[in-house]
């Protein structure tokens, strides 16, 4: 299958960072994403800067990247100011979100699910009338770090109401690490069924360490459109126990090990992760930026004699 990668990392990776990183670092990293043939990033958020202070700089990191042929520059536009803002700065693509958890949306967006559908309407309206296109990302979709297991029909309703306002597109985020291949089909089969039109994204973290097996599990499905993040940094400040996304490096050596093509060069996807971490100043989690694609060779005579056994 031909897969689609967004890369959420430069957003869902570094909003968790707490020194602020310089804007020039972000724009640099998003620039070496871009070289390795990802098509989509996620970029930076126009949340208010008060909640997030590490995106204070969005409009500046939005204008500053250099856009190869077909590149689409995704920011998230959490309501009409952000989303004017964002259109300014030239993003190509708005993402509105909301919870599919109640708790999780009162302590996220600190209002309810029905409201925050009518600040999502409100979000599309504005790109509408720009002709820049919107996509959902709801999260929490396969538990709830306070509620738990989250009823399919929560999230089909929210698919639903974000078709009837014209956003298509839709990203069902596993915010804290609960999926597992199992609900993964559930609550994918259930949306389906319920809201054929919908184009899904899957977007995994790797919290108890399910994430490529998740992948796995949409793959089955036939789903196309997956988000990760370089390094596989990330988590969300508002939800206990989250921890990094799927690694974009060992997702994509997955992939293509299983015969998908992504349109990705591995090498310079395995460059960007280095230098994220040497921007980062800690290990971070990938485990192909360490170990190398699996038909990594080494020297015999070089190695060190073997005494394990
Ligand atoms: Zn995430």
């Amino acid at each position: 299958m031909q897969i689609k990668i967004t890369e959420v990392g430069p957003r869902d990776g570094l909003q968790i960072e707490r020194s602020f990183i310089p804007t020039a670092r972000k724009v640099q990293l998003i620039d070496a994403l871009f070289h390795t043939g990802i098509r989509s990033v996620e970029a930076t958020s126009f949340v208010s800067p008060t909640a997030v202070p590490q995106m204070a700089d969005a409009a500046d990191v939005v204008q500053r990247i250099s856009r190869p042929e077909g590149s689409v520059v995704s920011v998230l536009a959490p309501n009409v100011r952000g989303a004017h803002d964002a259109i300014r700065a030239g993003a190509d693509e708005l993402v509105a979100f909301v919870s599919a958890s109640a708790t999780h949306n009162r302590k996220n967006l600190n209002r309810s699910i029905a409201d925050s559908l009518i600040n999502i309407e409100a979000v599309a309206d504005v790109a509408f009338q720009h002709r820049i296109p919107v996509r959902g990302a709801i999260s929490t979709v396969f538990g709830c770090p306070f509620e738990g297991d989250v009823d399919a029909s929560s999230v089909v309703g929210i698919v639903h109401a974000l078709s009837r306002i014209g956003i298509r597109h839709v990203t069902l985020a596993d915010t804290t690490g609960m999926a597992t291949p199992a609900v993964v089909r559930a609550v994918c089969a259930s949306v389906r069924n319920a809201v054929p039109e919908a184009r899904l994204s899957l977007h995994f973290h790797n919290t108890r360490g399910l994430g490529l097996v998740n992948v796995a599990a949409g793959l089955e499905l036939e789903i196309e459109e997956y988000e990760s993040s370089v390094g596989g940094v990330g988590g969300c400040p508002f939800a206990p126990g989250a921890t990094g996304n799927v690694c974009t490096e060992d997702l994509v050596h997955y992939l293509h090990e299983e015969g998908h093509d992504t349109g990705i060069d591995l090498d310079s996807l395995v460059r960007a992760a280095w230098l994220l971490e040497e921007t980062l100043g800690r290990p971070l989690p990938g485990q192909v930026m360490r170990a190398g694609k699996r038909l990594r060779l080494y020297d015999a005579e070089a190695a060190p004699a073997a005494t394990a056994r």
